[in-house]
């Protein structure tokens, strides 16, 4: 039987592509930029391998201008341009990347920098326009070509006249509707936005035609406008520098530039990483908390940009949850320009990257702690909970990793000590990490359970946050030394000598115990002597794995 051809409605089905593609209107600049940015980098590619030819880089540029009185906006590169069939099979096909087919047939190795390869960008632009003029010539060739269409309707092509080499996309931008603006394509300052947000470090040229106004001549107050051309993009990105190059006040601007905080950051992280995956990445650890990161607000992620084109603002999946504090971007030419949202969360060479970043802020930390002890307290004081959160969430899973991170303020040394410090500085015969939780640093001074192992010269950690205790439970313990309250029944300490003369002692006013247990009923289980208070005459433990802070902290959650 012969095969029939299934049959679509090729224009709902390019509307639906586009629309699921894309979750912003305005990334319609960007891929057409960055097919611009491809058709000059095709020329120099071509200048490399042709002795002939000469790539002279301020020859090549691209240009965006928009002219309201026509509704055009016009997107102009000085690019290799495209043949008659070039425009037909380019863009009159749609899924068609001209720009893979250069990249295969040239052997173009990996790391060069050409951007498309999905062959859908071009048609983001009937988001916004009714109609797409594109007037090309290509390099080498005495022709030009205009390919004109309306959508999926179909297109035309013939020839016409450009006196130079390369390519000029005219976009009829679309009238505004109730529910859509579109005239914000046709301004100056939106455009330029949309270029700086995406397109800033694209590496040549993007101009604009920018209107400005200054004083008329001899004039002391009448001002005229005027319009200057000027370069929108920045070029080359702080990233692609070499570290060596760069100052602390550099990172500290362009974290001010992208706006990642207010503050300053405190240590900044610089990675050019090749290999199996390259990538370059800034990252950065801020000050002070943001004043919304423990708001539903916040949201957790890092700039991604796919050769210097930014794909995403915040992407989560780039860090782990205890590490949302750190702000920063990265930029890898191994990932791919047209990739969506969902598509992005799969992507195995994010994943790579993602827990390659991991690890590197997590070294980063660790010679923090080790070399700058004084600036990892100020880290720590602003971020440590969240280590903290991290020990304990996801089942513990990451405790191994961020243990080593992990400080508590201790009895003795009066600051703030790792449990490496802590474990080291046990004695021998000393069987426990112990600790004590309360409100404030004051109040567990006071706690009557502190006192015998303090009189032992045992080291006490003081839990003042929530998380701490549950923390340490989900450790259990460090380098084999388990975690003990200094409330719980059993301390370690008592010698049998201790337990016998306690139990005697019970013995002999087990009716006042009795009747206090009555008076008490249903607030305590249990009254008897004991041997471990020194100044205080009662204190209250527990013999469980829930200790007293533990229970208040459970008891005041919503069920
Ligand atoms: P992609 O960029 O992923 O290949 P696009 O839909 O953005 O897909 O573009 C399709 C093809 O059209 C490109 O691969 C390229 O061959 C060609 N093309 C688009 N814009 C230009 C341009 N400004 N100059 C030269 N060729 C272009
Ligand atoms: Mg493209």
């Amino acid at each position: 039987m012969a095969k029939k051809q299934f049959k679509a409605e090729s224009k709902r089905l390019l509307e639906m592509m586009i629309n699921s593609i894309y979750t912003h209107r305005e990334i319609f600049l960007r891929e057409l930029i960055s097919n611009a940015s491809d058709a000059i980098d095709k020329i120099y590619y071509k200048a490399l391998s042709d002795e002939q030819m000469v790539f002279d880089k301020d020859n090549y540029y691209i240009k965006v201008k928009p002219d309201k009185a026509n509704r055009t906006l016009t997107i102009s590169d000085t690019g290799i341009g495209m043949t008659k069939e070039e425009l037909e099979n380019n863009l009159g096909v749609i899924a068609k990347s001209g720009s893979l087919a250069f990249k295969k047939e040239n052997e173009v190795k990996d790391g060069h920098e050409i951007i498309g390869q999905f062959g859908v960008g071009f048609y983001s632009a009937f988001m916004v326009a009714e109609s797409v003029t594109v007037i090309s010539r290509a390099l080498g060739s005495n022709e030009a070509y205009k390919w004109e269409s309306k959508g999926a309707d179909g297109y035309t092509v013939e020839p016409c006249e450009k006196e130079t080499v390369g390519t000029d996309i005219i976009l009829k931008i679309k009238e505004n509707t109730e529910d859509d603006q579109y005239d914000e394509y046709l301004e100056e300052y939106r455009l330029r936005a949309i270029i700086k947000k995406y397109s800033d470090f694209i590496r040549y040229p993007i101009r604009m035609d920018v209107t400005g106004s200054r004083l008329k001549e001899g004039s002391e107050n009448e001002y005229e406008e005027y319009q200057e051309e000027q370069t929108i993009n920045s070029m080359v990105p702080i990233w692609k520098k070499n570290k060596s190059e760069l100052t602390p006040e550099d990172y500290a601007n362009f974290y001010t530039e992208k706006r990642y905080g207010f503050d300053k950051p405190l240590k900044h992280i610089h990675l050019s990483v090749e290999g199996t995956i390259s990538y370059n990445a800034i990252l950065f650890i801020p000050e002070n908390i943001p004043y919304d990161f423990y708001s539903a607000e916040y949201e957790k992620g890092l700039e991604l940009y796919s050769s210097g084109v930014l794909i995403m603002n915040k992407c989560p999946d780039l860090l782990p949850d205890y590490f949302s504090f750190v702000k920063g971007m990265v930029d890898s030419e191994d990932l791919s320009l047209n990739i969506s949202r969902e598509m992005l969360q799969h992507d195995r060479q994010l994943k790579l990257i993602a827990k390659n970043i991991k690890n590197k802020i997590k070294n980063q930390l660790q010679s923090m702690l080790k070399e700058e002890r004084e600036k990892y307290e100020q880290f720590y004081k602003q971020f440590g909970r969240q280590l903290k959160y991290g020990v304990y969430s996801e089942y513990g899973s990451h405790k191994e990793e961020l243990q080593d991170l992990l400080m508590f303020y201790s009895s003795k040394e009066k600051k703030l000590v790792t449990l490496d410090e802590y474990v080291s500085a046990m004695p021998e015969e000393q069987k426990y990490i112990y600790y004590a939780s309360g409100e404030s640093i004051e109040r567990i001074e006071k706690l009557p359970q502190t006192e015998l192992v303090a009189e032992k010269g045992y080291e006490i950690l003081y839990f003042t946050e929530d998380i701490d205790e549950f923390a340490v439970k989900m450790l259990m313990s460090y380098k084999e030394k388990e975690f003990r309250s200094v409330s719980s029944g059993d301390l370690g300490i008592e010698t049998e000598d201790n337990k016998e003369q306690e139990d005697s002692l019970d013995e002999a006013d087990k009716e006042l115990f009795e009747h206090m247990e009555k008076l008490l009923a249903g607030k305590v289980k249990k009254v008897r002597v004991s041997k471990r208070l020194r100044s205080h005459p009662v204190c209250l433990s527990t013999d469980g794995e829930v200790t007293i802070e533990m229970e208040k902290i459970l008891k005041s959650m919503p069920n």
